[in-house]
């Protein structure tokens, strides 16, 4: 359920002080402790699961729901322009705590937040990337 050592477990029990905007039975969210925005907020599962690959299907359907919530009361509380929803998983993509969460920030025409990569030019065998992929699903 709880893994020691994992400062996202340690706040779901109480250990670490956090500031929650909402709970239900599968997740909490909490402030993030370092935002990239104004009301930026971390939906944390309940149980402990290292990373989407390790999240059960029925929280990986439930999270989005919560992640709408959570935007869709952002974006009224600061009136800003947009909201990015962003997960991470795996140090190569950015994640720094394994235990798995979902990002709300709050976004505004030209601030500074940095969540952009650099667009690849089109592949000229889009049919084999997606056979690639196709062949473990
Ligand atoms: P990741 O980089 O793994 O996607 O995101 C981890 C997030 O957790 C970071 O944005 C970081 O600021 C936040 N964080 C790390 N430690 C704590 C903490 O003790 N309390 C809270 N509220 N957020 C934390
Ligand atoms: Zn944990």
């Amino acid at each position: 359920m709880s893994e020691t050592n994992c400062i996202f477990c340690k706040i779901l029990a109480g250990e670490i002080p956090s500031t929650a905007v909402y709970e239900d039975d599968s997740f909490r969210a909490i402030l993030d402790v370092n935002p990239a925005a104004r009301g930026h907020v971390i939906i944390i599962t309940k149980k402990h699961a290292a990373n989407i690959f390790e999240l059960p299907e029925e929280d990986a359907s439930k999270i989005f729901v919560v992640a709408k919530k959570i935007a869709t009361a952002v974006k009224k509380a600061y009136n800003c322009d947009g909201v990015n929803i962003v997960q991470n998983n795996g140090e190569a993509a950015g994640q720094t705590v394994f235990h798995v969460h979902v990002h709300v920030i709050p976004r505004f025409q030209n601030d500074t937040v940095n969540i952009k990569w650099k667009q690849g030019d089109m592949p000229e065998d889009m049919e084999a990337v997606a056979e690639e992929i196709k062949a473990y699903l």
